[in-house]
């Protein structure tokens, strides 16, 4: 439903948080947030209101308040109900690569069936999380290149943030058929699903098309489309009055 993303040189966890709550006006079940550490990647949800995910991740505020990129979900169930398994961010078999996604992936269950023969646990019943399992299997050292060969395996709809713990700073973004906006600031990028969790940082913003993935580290963006490979994408001035 609600996708938050940051990188740069803030803390990230307050970007991630008060984005939700921007977001929150659209709807959802479900909340988490997914952080970048020396450690690896934190993972922080819970079913219910961001108000208690923001109480949750404030009781860990020194730990969590270290990092400087993340990205974090309000989620509208459509597989699996609204539990605090199936909340977004979901991570791979191994912890590799952490993902939020809106929309559905139609060919989850014949993704899952492959990852479940090759010995893979899956812990929520979402078609997200076959998402993750994916980029995971993909993953060979570059994520954007992961992420890349992942969508061509995917039917369905998505708008997508992804990262890995081998890539801290690092973000790929990519949408088919669900919004992306990526917010261009000075030293630091805030990607959102909807312009209304980025305008208190700035205004400057590139829409993705369908079909178009980006990686996306501090201030730096590089888009590829899918199907056509390196692609400009003009930034715009984001037309919001809330
Ligand atoms: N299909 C996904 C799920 O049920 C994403 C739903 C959403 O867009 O929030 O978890």
């Amino acid at each position: 439903c609600g996708i938050v993303g940051y990188t740069g040189k803030r803390s990230a966890m307050p970007v991630l948080i008060s984005g939700l709550k921007k977001l929150e006006y659209r709807g959802y079940d479900s909340a988490g947030v997914a952080l970048s550490s020396d450690s690896g990647i934190l993972i922080r949800k819970q079913s219910g209101k961001v108000a208690g995910l923001a109480d949750q991740v404030e009781g860990e505020k020194e730990l969590l308040s270290q990092s400087h990129s993340g990205i974090a979900h309000t989620r509208w169930a459509t597989h699996g109900p609204p539990t605090t398994l199936n909340a977004h961010p979901h991570e791979g078999n191994d912890g590799r690569v952490v993902l939020v996604h809106n929309g559905i992936i139609e060919n989850h269950n014949a993704l899952r069936d492959r990852f479940k023969a090759a010995g893979h646990t899956f812990k929520s019943e979402t078609d997200s999380e076959v998402l993750a399992h994916l980029v995971e299997a993909n993953y060979e050292g570059d994520l954007f290149e992961a992420v890349k060969k992942s969508l061509k395996e995917v039917e369905g709809t998505y708008g997508v943030t992804c990262m890995s713990k081998d890539e801290p700073g690092v973000l790929v973004v990519a949408r088919s058929g669900s919004p992306i906006v990526i917010g261009l600031g000075e030293d630091e990028t805030i990607v959102a699903s909807d312009a209304s969790a980025i305008i208190t940082y700035t205004r400057q913003a590139i829409y993705l098309d369908d079909n178009d993935i980006a990686r996306i580290e501090g201030s730096k963006v590089d888009i590829q489309s899918l199907d056509s490979g390196a692609v400009t994408r003009t930034p715009s001035e984001i037309d919001w009055s809330p």
